[in-house]
């Protein structure tokens, strides 16, 4: 009798875990939920974790950021012929004469957001959804807003089918979204001539946002903290070239 309960008892166990970590899984809009190495073959693993060693190596020390970049499967959000490069620290074109940042940009950029697991981020540019899949795989809950349908389409299903799950959206990033706002922060992926200030507005009191703000030629990475309800405060970390963010959307 006594083993019988003690076998009930274990069973009951086992049954609480699996609920749990179904409950776990399903959760995951926030993260990764496909065993990464389905995904990447063991070359692939071994140049993703390179190219974490390299951004360190060029300055980069948020291990959250280090780890996010050696996990995630660059070489998916590139065309077939450009995977041999997907590892190499440099842009590669997307559809749309649009690119997919340098892992260096994505790296600074992500760092400069200082992401704690759970806090809710806008993208503007979902571009490839790289930059997208690095936010997730920080725990951020990821937020991202695309102006080409094409990218946005081709954008979610390449995350969905790698795992990734962040709420996305066809629109114009200018907009930002009123009804899923405050953001603790923003990351623009793409230069405005000048900070959107719809954008400004959708932040938390106490969160930032990040923007490569100036023209064609080059931008200046700014950081725009909200620090009241009418009061921001900026600053200015490097120079770097990005493609220009433009009003409207386009199929
Ligand atoms: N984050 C992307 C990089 C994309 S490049 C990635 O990881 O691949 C910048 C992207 O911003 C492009 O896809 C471009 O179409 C998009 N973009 C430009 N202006 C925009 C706007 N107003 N709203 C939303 N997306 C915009």
């Amino acid at each position: 009798m006594k083993t019988i309960r003690k076998h009930q008892i274990t069973l009951l166990t086992i049954l609480l875990c699996c609920a749990g970590l179904i409950t776990c899984s399903s959760n995951k809009t926030k993260s990764r939920n496909t065993n990464p190495e389905v995904i990447m073959d063991s070359r692939q693993m071994t140049e993703a974790a390179k190219l974490a060693k390299q951004l360190e190596q060029k300055g980069i020390s948020d291990q959250l950021v280090l780890k996010a970049i050696a996990n995630v499967p660059r070489h998916e959000f590139v065309d077939e012929e450009l995977r041999g490069a997907a590892y190499i620290d440099r842009p590669l074109p997307i559809e749309r004469g649009q690119t997919i940042s340098q892992p260096f940009t994505v790296a600074y950029q992500s760092e400069l957001l200082r992401i704690k697991p759970g806090e809710k981020v806008l993208e503007i540019g979902t571009g490839s959804g790289y930059q997208a899949a690095i936010l997730c795989e920080m725990g951020a809950d990821v937020y991202s807003i695309e102006r080409y349908e094409e990218l946005y389409l081709s954008a979610k299903k390449r995350l969905n089918s790698l795992g990734y799950f962040p709420h996305l959206f066809y629109g114009d990033g200018y907009e930002g979204l009123p009804d899923d706002a405050p953001f603790d922060k923003i990351l623009v992926t793409a230069a405005p001539d000048k900070v959107p200030e719809k954008l400004m507005y959708q932040l938390r009191i106490g969160g930032w946002m990040v923007v490569p703000v100036g023209g064609r030629s080059g931008q200046k990475m700014t950081i725009i903290k909200r620090t009241g309800e009418e009061s921001f405060k900026e600053s200015l970390h490097g120079d770097f070239i990005f493609v220009p963010m433009q009003k409207g959307v386009e199929k």
